[in-house]
């Protein structure tokens, strides 16, 4: 009979954050698909204080390593901190959710243990008891599905392709203790990108997309960057969405006129990040193929472009409003308020 052992990071306010809680999803999906395997949450960071979002969802307890030095996420105590957690448990499959925090351990306490690892997983099920995993390969154009005989098997899942366990009440936490190494990194601060702007949002509703024509000579004749950038900034603003950016504009940067706040970060396509979102608002973007598999996973899209013919015209986007997008925004932002 498999365990499974839920791997999370607590956040500094001792709890569990949205992709923590669908992972948390994912391994129950799992237990039921594998007829009821044993459920088991590992959670590690300075402040463990309970697990009770975890509660009355299938958990049978929690266990946790709660020290200092895992306020920051270092390699050296973050692996130690999952090594003790996974060997108190003696679960057989590990299922944690692929952020920057967990992906940087997984591979090398999977090999502390002898285990395997497969990361980026967008569904966990079963096939003749034995669990079944499914993930993208090849920038998101081909899905396959893998089977392991080797435990531990690490199993990160992708955040946004399950639903967050939301649980209340009571749930037992058993706390570890684990000597963790000394360290002698000191984070003494942080800087968020150049314009100190912090426009990536991967839990936002919308995905705000902004294309090269924002930096296009206008009908006039001349070039409005500055207006583009205060609206595009407005909006984001309003609304919280996220900023992403096609690779034309992306490659911009560092050359006339750009959107300062925009980097190779922001850029979403087959060469930049497949985000998932609600929805999706691409404005001043052509929006050619390999930006449209950047938007396999947002769900309704739109598009404001001045040319009917454009790319999204062509079947990729749910509505094309066929405008000037200066004006459109302009008057988005005035109906947002402020
Ligand atoms: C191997 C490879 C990988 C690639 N990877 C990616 C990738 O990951 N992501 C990506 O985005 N691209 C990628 N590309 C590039 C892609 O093919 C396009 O060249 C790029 O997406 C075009 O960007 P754009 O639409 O912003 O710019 P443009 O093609 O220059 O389009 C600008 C658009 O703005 C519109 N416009 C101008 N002014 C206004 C206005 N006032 N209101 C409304 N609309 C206006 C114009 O009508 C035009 O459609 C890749 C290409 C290759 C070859």
């Amino acid at each position: 009979m498999e365990k499974i052992l839920l791997l999370a990071a607590t956040d500094t306010d001792g709890k569990l954050g949205k992709p923590a809680l669908e992972a948390a999803g994912a391994a129950r999906e799992l237990a039921g698909a594998l007829g009821g395997a044993k459920l088991v949450a590992g959670l590690f960071g300075a402040k463990v204080p309970s697990a009770d979002a975890l509660a009355g969802t299938g958990f049978e307890k929690a266990l946790a390593v709660e020290n200092s030095s895992l306020s920051q996420a270092r390699y050296a105590t973050d692996a130690a901190a999952c090594e003790a957690l996974v060997k108190a448990s003696g679960a057989t499959l590990v299922v944690a959710p692929a952020v920057s925090r967990l992906q940087r351990v997984a591979a090398g306490v999977a090999q502390r243990l002898g285990g395997r690892v497969d990361t980026h997983l967008t569904a966990l099920s079963a096939e003749g008891g034995a669990p079944l995993v499914t993930r993208w390969y090849y920038r998101q154009r081909m899905s396959g599905q893998v089977k392991r005989a080797q435990r531990p098997w690490f199993l990160t899942v992708e955040p946004g392709t399950h639903a967050a366990t939301a649980g209340s009440g009571p749930l037992a936490v058993e706390k570890i203790q684990v000597s963790l190494p000394e360290s002698k990194t000191k984070v003494t601060g942080e800087k968020s990108p150049s314009s100190g702007t912090q426009t990536i949002r991967p839990d936002a509703e919308i995905l705000f997309v902004a294309g090269a024509g924002w930096c296009k000579k206008q009908g006039d004749g001349q070039l409005h960057v500055a207006e583009a950038e205060k609206l595009i900034l407005g909006f984001l603003d309003k609304t919280q969405s996220s900023l992403g950016g096609s690779k034309s504009v992306v490659d911009q940067t560092g050359e006339g006129a750009v959107l300062s706040f925009m980097s190779h970060l922001n850029q979403v396509g087959q060469t930049g990040s497949t985000p998932r979102h609600a929805k999706g608002l691409s404005t001043c973007c052509h929006g050619e193929e390999p930006h449209t598999v950047g938007w396999r996973f947002v769900g309704e899209r739109r598009a404001v472009n001045l040319n009917a013919n454009c790319g999204w015209a062509q079947g990729k986007a749910d509505v094309l409003y066929v405008a000037d997008a200066f004006k459109v925004m302009e008057k988005v932002n005035e109906l947002l308020g402020g």
